[in-house]
């Protein structure tokens, strides 16, 4: 056989209510965390299988927002996607409510571009929950001082590298010894980029030269991205100091819990075919050209 056998590749940020995942397999994608907004069909699995290609699907729920909070005034958000949380009494219903419709991460946003923000009492109460039931807390942290407060609050990972201000270092250092981010740079402009696209390079080179854990996510669903890997994605990561296999290793890292989409239940395997190319243009090139495939297509593979 020709090629290269890899763990999994994961997509850590994708809403697949507002996608066709059916393609993502043969995009090279075989691991997903839905961030937001869906939640399996009643009787359903998390993994939702496509044919011969199983994705596995973890995923968070509703959104956790103050009320009137983003999204839930944007046109995309599905109807009933966000889940209201109003007081820190409401905080433990609300993480119970989504753990018990299979979340395995609990996602709160922290937009004040957007509307209001969840208040410290009701966010501090809403991780304490999460984590009493040992499972993350991913934060949506836009507008400045958003990200620093899901940073003092506790959050684990942050669904996008911080755009919204540039981070000073120590602040950066500390973050990296805390948090996992999920990189998603190539919503800002998608080939593009914008200023928010440099603030995140900038905050993002910064953190992972501190030592902090990437993980390749593209936000999907949000604009023009192509449904699979996504070589625009793989191109920022290169650009802001990560090597060829640091770059494997986002693709390829556990999500931060002990949820499904860290068991691989299903043998998948991620498989880039042909040599690996030596030079980084030649390496993203060939990284995006990953299949995912199911342990009985892997057997006809070889
Ligand atoms: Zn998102």
């Amino acid at each position: 056989m020709s090629g290269t056998v890899l763990p999994w590749f994961l997509d850590a940020h994708v809403h697949l209510a507002l996608i066709d995942p059916s393609a993502l397999a043969a995009g090279g994608i075989a691991r997903v965390v839905d961030l937001g907004g869906w939640t399996p069909e009643p009787g359903g699995t998390a993994a939702s299988g496509t044919g011969s290609s199983p994705l596995a699907v973890a995923h968070a729920g509703q959104f956790l927002a103050a009320p009137g909070g983003y999204p839930g005034a944007q046109s995309w958000a599905p109807a009933g996607s966000v889940c209201e949380v109003a007081t820190a009494e409401d905080a433990a219903a609300a993480v119970d409510r989504q753990l018990a419709g299979g979340a395995s991460v609990i996602k709160v946003t922290l937009n004040s571009v957007a509307g209001p923000v969840l208040g410290t009492d009701v966010l501090a109460a809403i991780i304490a929950r999460a984590h009493e039931r040992s499972t993350p807390v991913v934060a949506h942290a836009e507008g400045v001082g958003q990200a620093v407060r899901a940073f003092i609050a506790g959050v684990d990972v942050l669904a996008h590298t911080p755009f919204s201000e540039r981070l000073v270092d120590e602040l950066v250092d500390a973050m990296a010894g805390q948090m996992t981010w999920i990189s998603t740079l190539d919503i800002h402009g998608w080939g593009e980029p914008t200023d928010d696209f440099a603030r995140a390079s900038d905050n993002l080179r910064r953190f992972h030269a501190h030592g902090g854990r990437v993980l390749y996510g593209t936000d999907l669903g949000n604009g023009p991205l192509p449904l699979g890997l996504n070589r625009r994605e793989i191109d920022a990561l290169l650009r802001i100091g990560m090597s060829p296999d640091e770059v494997l290793g986002a693709l390829t890292s556990a999500f931060p819990a002990a949820g499904s989409a860290s068991a691989n239940a299903h043998g998948t395997v991620s498989v880039i075919p042909g040599e690996r190319p030596t030079d980084p243009a030649g390496f993203a090139e060939w990284v995006c050209t990953a299949r995912a495939l199911s342990r009985s297509e892997l057997e006809e593979y070889v």
